[in-house]
């Protein structure tokens, strides 16, 4: 009798399936591997949950192939996708595929010229820790010796020494034969960092981003899987990197939007990190300038232990910043006030550099009728066409059409039309008219899409051969440049008014983030803001470098209001081409919660159902239900969903702790 593997595949059913095992590939199938099998007239990719003897199933069909020579997930990441479809309401298969991606695979060409590892620490750039360093490491090594779970939170200002403590706590869980991740926001994966932690470890790093090719990324995870490295060194992904014996996940800028994956399972990675370092007894450093209010709250409660580095190494100071009032000012002046203008004048005579930020997100240049205000939008998406200069086109940010700049209105054939809202482009002409000498550079997705042309603005600024970076959130992550004594921000109410409840706590942390990139040699340095809203309490706490203020205040807020970290919040997003049917599942699921919420007296509040505020995206009309209330209430009242028979045509998403309800 052929043996039966139990099958879990990537399907939103949570039901495994059942297929012989062929005597050809009795040896090779085991727990834990994947295998591709038919399903429907399709072959995919599946995990082995379990092998059986017998079944009651009739007529079941065979295995087709084996993917993994040894098990792809081993017993505590096959808990944590567990976990992980519980928690983010999926599929035991859909959590398992982001567990181990199905892109990787044994390539069909045997790679040779395998990679020589050089092991070893090069502890001569270790520099002697501070007094404050060396407590927290020690802190640290301690959990690691004891081959216990703990989770740290490192709240310290930019340039106080926390990359320094991760480094050291990763050389303890290395020396202690453990392997380590770290964790860092996409952006921040600069060809700078990558070379200093290269030259810090050797060889024992694997890196891990968006970038890698399919081969790159197999090669990778499978020497993590054999220990022929020890760290991994990645964005959100990197989390699930098959360690054996695990000791320490570092999540850098913890507080970062990019940690928390958008697609199913919509997981954020310290919640996964958090989890996995449960199930391997070993360590989480979570380490910020700005942490995110629900984790420092959290550290509040006794959950994390907190640790604070409120100076910078060697008593730097941080960079005193100045709001200037952009009410004030006349529409001439809007874009350049007069201390930015002075600041940079006085920067440039000291033969120093300075990083000119504007988020483009929310406020991009549009076109606009002057005789009948009419505003071109994408007729996909319910967002206004970005007028770019260089293409003279308009582009939709979200859907990617464009089209030529018109020459008269349709609506009222007016030809009176202008450019409104500032972007990159426009502060890179303002800034080139005003300072004609200066060598100035743009760096944001326009620019940076180019084949190494992120490289080449990158380098040019650091060997000085640029005098004004200008750019968007690239910029404002990172930057280690000892020349940079001025940062200036050329509209900080970018994100300050988007209707969602973290716009106070994005707009303080990326205040100070950028701000962080002034002054960090001894040459010193500052930071000019620009604003319409001196007086929001995020813009005058950014000023004063307070995060406790801050966070006071946006507590308190959180607490009247009950927003987390005083509730769990789902957002379930509905998606379809017709408005009508839209709106109609909405409803039918509306009032199927509330009833589930009456007959079980439950404590949730269902909120919304109404148009997200962008309504439309890709020619999808979108409507959205809020829930909020305690997690595993709003996980019971979600499956009461699945009892709703929607209109055909209507997708729905389920996104569990949103980052934006936009
Ligand atoms: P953060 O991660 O908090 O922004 P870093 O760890 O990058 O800070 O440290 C800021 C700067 O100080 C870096 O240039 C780093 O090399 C240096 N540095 C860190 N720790 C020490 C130390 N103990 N002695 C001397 N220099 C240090
Ligand atoms: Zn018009
Ligand atoms: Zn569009």
């Amino acid at each position: 009798m052929s043996k039966i593997a139990v099958v879990v595949l990537p399907i939103p059913l949570n039901k495994p399936f059942h297929y012989s095992i062929p005597e050809s590939l009795q040896s090779a199938v085991s727990k834990g591997t994947r295998v591709l099998v038919p399903f429907g007239n399709r072959k995919i990719s599946g995990y082995v949950a379990d092998i059986i003897e017998t079944t009651y199933i009739a007529n079941i069909k065979e295995v087709y192939s084996v993917i993994d020579d040894a098990p792809a997930v081993d017993k505590n990441l096959f808990e944590l996708a567990k976990w992980l479809s519980t928690k983010y309401v999926c599929s035991l298969g859909e959590a398992l595929s982001a567990v181990v991606p199905s892109v990787l695979k044994p390539p069909k060409r045997i790679f040779n010229n395998k990679p020589e590892h050089r092991f070893g620490i090069n502890k001569s750039i270790r520099p002697t820790l501070t007094q404050t360093q060396q407590t927290i490491t020690d802190a640290i090594t301690h959990e690691l010796k004891n081959h216990k779970y703990e989770a740290f939170l490192l709240r310290g200002v930019t340039g106080s020494g926390k990359t320094e403590i991760y480094l050291c706590a990763i050389e303890e869980a290395l020396a202690l034969g453990k392997s380590a991740i770290f964790l860092l926001p996409e952006i921040s994966l600069t060809p700078q960092f990558i070379s200093i932690i290269k030259s810090r470890f050797g060889d024992n790093i694997g890196v891990w981003h968006s970038k890698l090719s399919v081969g790159e990324k197999y090669r990778t995870w499978l020497s993590a899987k054999k220990g022929e490295i020890k760290i991994m060194v990645g964005a959100r992904s990197s989390v699930f990197t098959p360690f054996e014996k695990l000791g320490i996940i570092v999540i850098d800028e913890e507080h970062e939007q990019s940690y928390k994956q958008d697609k199913k399972p919509t997981y954020h990675v310290r919640e996964v990190a958090l989890e996995r370092a449960k199930l391997s007894n070993a360590v989480v450093i979570m380490g910020s300038a700005t942490p995110s209010l629900e984790s420092y709250w959290r550290a509040q409660n006794g959950e994390f232990r907190l640790f604070e580095l409120h100076e910078r190494i060697d008593n730097k100071q941080l960079p005193p910043i100045t709001i200037v009032d952009l009410n004030c000012l006349s529409a001439k002046h809007k874009i350049i006030s007069e201390p930015f203008k002075n600041a940079l004048i006085k920067t440039l005579a000291r033969r120093e550099q300075a990083v000119i930020f504007l988020n483009r997100r929310g406020f991009s240049p549009w076109l606009m009728c002057q005789a009948c205000q009419k505003v071109w939008q994408c007729h996909n998406c319910s967002v206004s066409l970005v007028y770019h200069k260089d293409s003279q086109e308009l582009v939709c940010h979200y859907c990617g059409h464009r089209q030529p700049i018109p020459d008269k209105c349709p609506n009222c054939s007016s030809d009176h039309l202008s450019i409104f809202g500032i972007g990159t482009q426009k502060v890179e002409e303002e800034l080139k008219k005003n300072f004609p000498q200066a060598r100035i550079a743009r760096l944001d997705r326009d620019t940076a899409s180019k084949k190494d042309a992120y490289k080449n603005i990158y380098e040019n600024f650091k060997n000085e051969d640029c005098d004004i970076l200008i750019g968007t959130q690239i910029v404002a992550k990172g930057f280690d440049f000892p020349r940079v004594t001025f940062v200036g921000v050329v509209d900080a109410d970018t994100c300050l008014y988007l209707p969602d409840f973290r716009s106070a706590e994005r707009t303080f942390a990326l205040m100070t983030q950028v701000s962080g990139r002034a002054g960090r040699s001894s040459l010193g340095g500052e930071v000019v803001i620009q604003t319409k809203h001196p007086q929001h309490y995020a813009l005058v706490a950014a000023k004063q470098h307070d995060y406790k203020s801050f966070y006071e205040q946006e507590i308190n807020f959180r607490k009247e209001l009950n927003y987390p970290p005083f509730c769990g919040l789902v957002n379930i997003l509905l998606r379809g081409k017709k408005a009508e049917n839209v709106s109609k599942a909405t409803d039918t699921i509306t009032q199927e919660l509330l009833k589930w919420k009456k007959e079980n007296n439950a404590a949730i509040e269902v909120l919304g159902s109404t148009p997200a505020a962008i309504e439309k995206i890709k020619g999808m009309f979108r409507w959205q239900i809020l829930l909020k209330g305690k997690a595993d209430i709003l996980i019971n009242a979600l499956m009461q969903m699945k009892n709703c028979s929607l209109p055909s045509g209507v997708i729905i998403t389920l996104d569990i702790d949103p980052q934006d309800v936009l």
